[in-house]
């Protein structure tokens, strides 16, 4: 059995199992799919100390990092359920795909999260080519240009608020009839000059030059008319989903939106198990944030391990 076992091979995850294998403790990392969102990620600017780099080139230092260390490294494992101790001090099981179980002492849960995408037409053609899900990573890459934020709701609202200081022009569309951010923000986006908003409007497709994102077509709900905007950027803001489905069952306290609720130490309702990163409710998705975690949650692993 491992003292303690890292699900989740992101920026958190592999943190957090530096983190352990530097106590000398026995460590093991078990990820889907080593790198997370970074793999996925084109330029990034504010990984602090590095002006810039690209996502591939940081998930395999991440991996070198981690291959310095005695950690048992399992890649392309997803973890399908999982059975926490009967005892306090007992093992908890993690069940994989491929039908293995590996037992701990503790667990560092850093499955992360994932954007929900629209679904239309271009939005995968166009991905980091104009279509964008993270104002703080992506924002300056549109200074001065005309972008749209899709959603209404409080992480839309906010992204709007917060590109309308940078870009030239924000077109927030919503689905519905209503915005469902809180009054607050709604207020602080009307008073933008450089914003305007779009109501019961579904985004029907991004359209683009072959290389860029040039414009998008909604249908205007109300008469079902297709209309399109010129534009040059497109930030999907529909939500960001944890992945935590295959914890459904366990004991492990989620908030609403299933996010795993972790305490100071990083420590979640079931004592010995542990999270981090973009999974839990810790607020702010970002790569520094979730390494911060990561090793947080592992030192708080520690603590408990020698108190047991
Ligand atoms: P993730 O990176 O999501 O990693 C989760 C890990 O868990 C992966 O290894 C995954 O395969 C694994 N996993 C999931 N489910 C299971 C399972 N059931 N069993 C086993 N393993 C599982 N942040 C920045 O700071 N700067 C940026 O410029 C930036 N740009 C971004 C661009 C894009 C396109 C995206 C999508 C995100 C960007 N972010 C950026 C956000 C940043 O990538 C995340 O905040 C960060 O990766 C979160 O790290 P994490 O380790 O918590 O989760």
């Amino acid at each position: 059995a491992f003292d303690t076992l890292v699900l989740g091979g992101g920026p958190a995850g592999a943190a957090a199992a530096i983190y352990s294998a530097r106590k000398g403790i026995h460590t093991g990392i078990a990820a889907e799919r080593f790198g997370g969102q970074v793999a996925d990620t084109m330029g990034i600017e504010n990984f602090i100390s590095v002006s810039h780099t690209e996502g591939p080139k940081l998930v395999s230092a991440l991996e070198e990092h981690v291959k310095d260390y005695e950690v048992d490294v399992m890649n392309l494992q997803r973890a399908t359920s999982l059975k926490t101790a009967d005892t306090e001090g007992g093992l908890h099981e993690v069940t994989l795909a491929s039908g293995a179980t590996l037992k701990s002492k503790t667990l560092v849960l850093a499955t992360g999260a994932r954007w929900r995408e629209m679904n239309v037409p271009g939005e995968q053609t166009y991905r980091n080519k104009g279509v964008a899900y993270c104002p703080h990573c992506d924002g300056p890459l549109f200074k001065g240009k005309h972008v749209a934020v899709i959603g209404g709701g409080n992480s839309g609202v906010e992204a709007a608020i917060d590109l309308a200081g940078i870009v030239g022009h924000v077109t927030l569309i919503e689905f519905m009839g209503e915005m469902r951010a809180d009054a607050v923000l709604q207020k602080k986006l009307k008073s933008l000059p450089n914003v305007d908003i779009i109501l019961n409007a579904q985004t029907t497709e991004v359209i683009g030059d072959g290389s860029r994102v040039n414009g998008l077509t909604y249908k205007d709900r109300t008469n079902d008319e297709i209309k399109h905007v010129a534009l040059e950027g497109i930030f999907v803001q529909i939500g960001l989903v944890p992945n935590t489905e295959w914890l459904k069952g366990s004991p492990i306290e989620m908030s609403p939106r299933g996010e795993i609720i972790v305490d100071a130490h990083g420590m979640t309702s079931v004592p010995g198990i542990f999270a981090a990163g973009d999974v839990t409710t810790v607020p702010y998705k970002q790569i520094v944030i979730a390494m911060g975690e990561g090793a947080k949650a592992s030192l708080g692993a520690f603590d408990y391990l020698i108190r047991l």
